[in-house]
Order: structure tokens, then C-alpha cells, then sequence
């Protein structure tokens, strides 16, 4: 089973949250915008998706 993050760069204002929230280290922080670095590790818990409050992340999908 695979999970996909889906996520709007342009809305991300670098708060970092969802780097802190992940449990399995998949986003890092690349300057000042969040970037999915080790998609692969993604259990599709939606943490990430619940403290993102911009909304720069939108949905989690199984692929
Ligand atoms: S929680 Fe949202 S706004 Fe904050 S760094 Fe992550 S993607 Fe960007
Ligand atoms: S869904 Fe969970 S495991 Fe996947 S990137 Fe978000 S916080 Fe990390």
C-alpha cells in the first residue's frame, strides 16, 4: 500500500508543523517551503494534513 500527499507549494508559509508531526520523516523543510523528501515512508496517517493551517496540503490518497 502507497499514499500520496497532495500539496500546494504556493500556499505553504514554512511554519513546519507537519515536519514536526510526521512520525516517519517524510517531509523536510527545503528554505522556506515544506518538501516531500522521503515520500516512499508515507503510511498515509494525515497528520500533516490536519496541523497544515494554510491548507498547502489537500488531500491524502492511497495509490
Ligand atoms: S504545515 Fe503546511 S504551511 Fe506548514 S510547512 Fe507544512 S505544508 Fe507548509
Ligand atoms: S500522511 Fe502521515 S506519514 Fe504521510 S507525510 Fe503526512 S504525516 Fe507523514
Amino acid at each position: 500500500m502507497a499514499f500520496e500527499v497532495h500539496y500546494d507549494e504556493s500556499k505553504c508559509n514554512g511554519c513546519g508543523e507537519c515536519v514536526e508531526i510526521c512520525p516517519q520523516g517524510v517531509i523536510e523543510m527545503e528554505g522556506d517551503k515544506a518538501k516531500w523528501a522521503n515520500p516512499d515512508e508515507c503510511i498515509g496517517c494525515e497528520s500533516c494534513l490536519e496541523v497544515c493551517e494554510p491548507g498547502a496540503i489537500t488531500e491524502v490518497v492511497e495509490v
